[in-house]
């Protein structure tokens, strides 16, 4: 939905990090579609050697890989700002699906962290969050409108051996009281 959102308003081109996440490949494949239909270049790179066996799909410090990742391929490549997905702005206690990483107070440390890492340039990277404060039902609502065609994205965080989505991870249950699960599950 970010380069939906700012397509017209930069030159994007898009970044994919396979992390070792088990649904990798379902990820790729739906930024490349998404890539293709926007006109949009698309990095891909694969992190190996640190990522262990789990059941549990959390990933220490998975957003500071990819920031820190972000901000060197931006900077090789003369961007002006990272464009972050999250929209998430503050933290909260009371929601176990929300992390410190995708706050907009972790995203304005990145752009520090990350500024002085490339030796203070002498013009700033931004790191900004164009979807703050987004609902799931604002987001659904923007790719229709855009004409992306759901069954071309991804969201479920176990796959299934076929690699379907699980239909019970968070993120299908929030797809299914969206009523548009049956919609972005095909791979
Ligand atoms: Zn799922």
């Amino acid at each position: 939905m970010v380069a939906v959102k700012c397509l017209e308003k930069y030159n994007l081109e898009g970044f994919f990090l396979d992390y070792g996440q088990r649904y990798a490949e379902q990820e790729q494949w739906a930024a490349s579609n998404v890539a293709r239909r926007l006109g949009i270049k698309l990095h891909s790179a694969r992190l190996t050697g640190i990522t262990v066996e789990s059941e549990n799909e959390w990933f220490p410090a998975r957003n500071l890989y990819i920031g820190a990742l972000s901000f060197s391929m931006a900077s090789r490549l003369g961007c002006s700002a990272i464009l972050v997905g999250s929209k998430t702005n503050e933290y909260r206690e009371d929601d176990e699906y929300c992390w410190h990483d995708c706050t907009r107070v972790f995203h304005e440390k990145l752009q520090e962290l990350g500024n002085r890492a490339l030796d203070f340039p002498s013009q700033e990277i931004e790191v900004l969050q164009p979807l703050l404060g987004w609902s799931k039902q604002e987001v659904v609502d923007g790719l229709k409108a855009a004409r992306i065609p759901l069954h071309e994205l991804w969201s479920c965080y176990r796959p299934d051996k076929d690699g379907r989505s699980c239909g019970v991870c968070y993120h299908c249950v929030e797809l299914k009281k969206l009523g548009v699960w049956e919609c972005v599950h095909s791979a």
